[in-house]
């Protein structure tokens, strides 16, 4: 549904009705939806953007706006919707219940519902695991032009560089990214998936990619794509320190939300264990409901340690991150 679709909603306020604002755009969470009404009676509306579309959108609507749930890719805009007035608590021991505190909004206005490791994916002839350690040493002179990473107008990106402010002080994350981008293999285009691709064409040898990604490669109906996933690793960096960053994709509930019981069942019906499971069957993210085990493409890929400084406290990093990325050139 485009935004065009909004003007229904307006007339349609009767109790069996949740709506969506999300900046996710995977057929799974459109699957279980349709599971939701199913099992409930209530129909979801779902209109699906781009998430600072959307941030924007709920600010003008305000008070008078028919979303109940704002669902997002990207811990950091949910971070960014809370600090800006736009979320409310959520009233479900549920969610308390079944995930963990660092998962969650300490207000309780947002909750993550999938998490994602930002990798290092590497060539597997080309490049040695042991020639890995951490983000930071991409910055170092033997990787000059063979790092892909796309552009730092991106969320995931955005966030993992919140993190390393966090982790080193606006100072070294400076000069990791000013290095870094003497380091890339090419001008920063197309999203993770592309930057898997051009390893394989020969462009680069290290990527920064999201976890799932690689499994959206590796199931691909598109031969090409699965050549690409046998052809490269995932290496989970900063093993020996802070952990690897996890980022997550999660629901808030909106301020002005005029259904949010509906709205909170929904969130509930996310989090349980059944839709754990299909979000990390279908779509390789791992589950936040700790109930639910990891399917055999994420134990293949290993245990690792994660970053465990929980994303609620980068809210303050995540402009100045925008501030580095101008400095340092990475576009
Ligand atoms: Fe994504």
């Amino acid at each position: 549904m485009t935004f065009a679709g909004l003007l229904l909603f307006g007339c349609s306020q009767d109790d069996h009705v949740v709506n969506v604002y999300s900046g996710r755009h995977y057929q799974v969470d459109e699957d279980l939806f349709r599971a939701f009404t199913e099992k409930t009676g209530i129909r979801v509306n779902l209109v699906k953007a781009d998430t600072d579309q959307l941030l924007n959108r709920l600010e003008m609507e305000g008070r008078n706006s028919p979303a109940d749930l704002l669902i997002t890719a990207d811990a950091g805009r949910l971070v960014t919707a809370a600090a800006g007035g736009l979320l409310q608590p959520i009233g479900s021991d549920y969610i308390q219940e079944t995930i963990p505190v660092a998962l969650r909004d300490p207000d309780s206005r947002w909750v993550a519902m999938t998490k994602r490791a930002r990798v290092i994916v590497y060539h597997q002839d080309r490049v040695s695991p042991e020639d890995l350690s951490t983000y930071e040493s991409l910055s170092e002179p033997e990787w000059k032009g063979r790092v892909l990473v796309r552009s730092s107008q991106n969320h995931y990106n955005q966030t993992l560089m919140a993190s390393m402010i966090a982790a080193l002080g606006h100072d070294e994350a400076e000069t990791w990214a000013g290095r870094l981008v003497q380091n890339m293999a090419r001008r920063p285009r197309g999203n993770d998936r592309d930057q898997v691709k051009a390893i394989v064409a020969g462009e680069g040898d290290v990527a920064i990619v999201n976890t799932y990604y690689m499994g959206l490669l590796t199931y691909s109906v598109n031969p090409e794509e699965r050549l690409v996933a046998e052809q490269t690793r995932i290496f989970f960096p900063n093993q020996a320190d802070r952990g690897t960053h996890v980022n997550y994709s999660g629901i808030g509930l909106t301020k002005a939300s005029p259904n949010p019981e509906n709205a909170t069942r929904l969130i509930e019906f996310m989090l349980s264990a059944d839709s754990q499971r299909k979000l990390a069957e279908q779509n390789h993210e791992y589950p936040v409901n700790k109930e639910v085990a990891w399917p055999e493409l994420l134990q293949s890929w290993g245990e690792f340690r994660a970053d465990e400084r929980p994303l609620y406290q980068l809210g303050p990093y995540l402009r100045d991150a925008m501030f580095i990325f101008n400095r340092a050139g990475w576009n």
